[in-house]
């Protein structure tokens, strides 16, 4: 009998607790012990987080903000024309519409947004039965772009699986729980298919030109979440990831293009680079 027939059977002879024991173990990931610190609740992160603990407040941060806005006016970067929060059919039923958002999401990581557009685009074709029956390999044969595209098919199949057995997660902690969905991606869905902003999601590119310029100097998505959230009102989180992705994708690349950059005469990547050169 195949792994999927296996798994519908199991789920239509389940009582309710079974049910959600099942579900607990194939989709979510392994709860923490007690003592590790929960991931689960970014309000609660958010609340008890000390301000002593941002030791980089940067007061020049808005004025720098402010600075790549005017570089994003066109906002024609991959994330403005093709990024995966905007890949679903609006012409869909919501729940379906939420699925291919994250969905879509789920492909992204460690992938250009172009490549993960034209597959995210390519399962809009499918409803969420079609994927949970899929066989996993002609799902993979439709992601095959993306990179781990073994490891998303598996997951993608099984939100499915979830979408039909218990319904779309609705909230960022019921999100984060999903194998396969980390932090920003948990933000991204819950800002695009609930209109919530809970956080800034933060990505690579937003490390990159945080610790050039500096803004904020750490790796960290989340210390670099909390330290600009500090930094600007509510109302500014939800454009915020946009707005420094574009700009990381079109002149802070890892390769960057300083000699287009208005921030070069206060950036501290650009001396040195510069100093160094000399
Ligand atoms: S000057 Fe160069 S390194 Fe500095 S922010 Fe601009 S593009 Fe990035």
């Amino acid at each position: 009998m195949r792994q999927t027939q296996k798994v519908m059977l199991a789920f239509s002879e389940a009582t309710t607790s079974e049910l959600n024991e099942i579900l607990e173990h194939r989709f979510f990931k392994e709860k923490k012990s007690p003592k590790s610190k929960s991931k689960t609740s970014l309000s609660k992160q958010q609340s008890t987080a000390p301000m002593s603990a941002i030791k980089q407040e940067n007061s020049g941060t808005k004025n720098i903000y402010e600075i790549i806005k005017q570089m994003r006016l066109e906002r024609n970067a991959p994330v403005d024309l093709v990024g995966p929060q905007k890949c679903f059919d609006q012409d869909k039923d919501i729940e379906t519409q939420r699925f291919q958002i994250l969905t879509s999401l789920m492909l992204s990581p460690q992938t250009k947004d172009d490549v993960t557009s034209k597959c995210a685009n390519r399962l809009l074709e499918y409803t969420i039965n079609d994927i949970a029956n899929m066989d996993e390999p002609d799902l993979i044969k439709l992601i095959y772009e993306v990179n781990f595209n073994v490891t998303k098919a598996k997951r993608i199949k099984d939100l499915a699986q979830l979408a039909i057995y218990k319904g779309m997660p609705k909230t960022f902690e019921e999100t984060i729980k999903i194998k396969g969905v980390g932090e920003k991606i948990a933000l991204l869905y819950i800002q695009v298919a609930f209109q919530r902003v809970e956080g800034i999601p933060i990505d690579v590119n937003m490390i990159r030109i945080c610790n050039r310029v500096p803004i904020f100097k750490e790796k960290s998505p989340t210390k670099l979440r909390k330290f600009l959230e500090s930094q600007f009102e509510h109302k500014e989180w939800g454009e915020i990831n946009e707005t420094l992705v574009g700009f990381g994708q079109q002149i802070c690349l890892p390769k960057p293009k300083c000699d287009q950059c208005k921030l070069k005469d206060i950036c501290e990547y650009y001396k040195l680079q510069n100093t160094s050169d000399q």
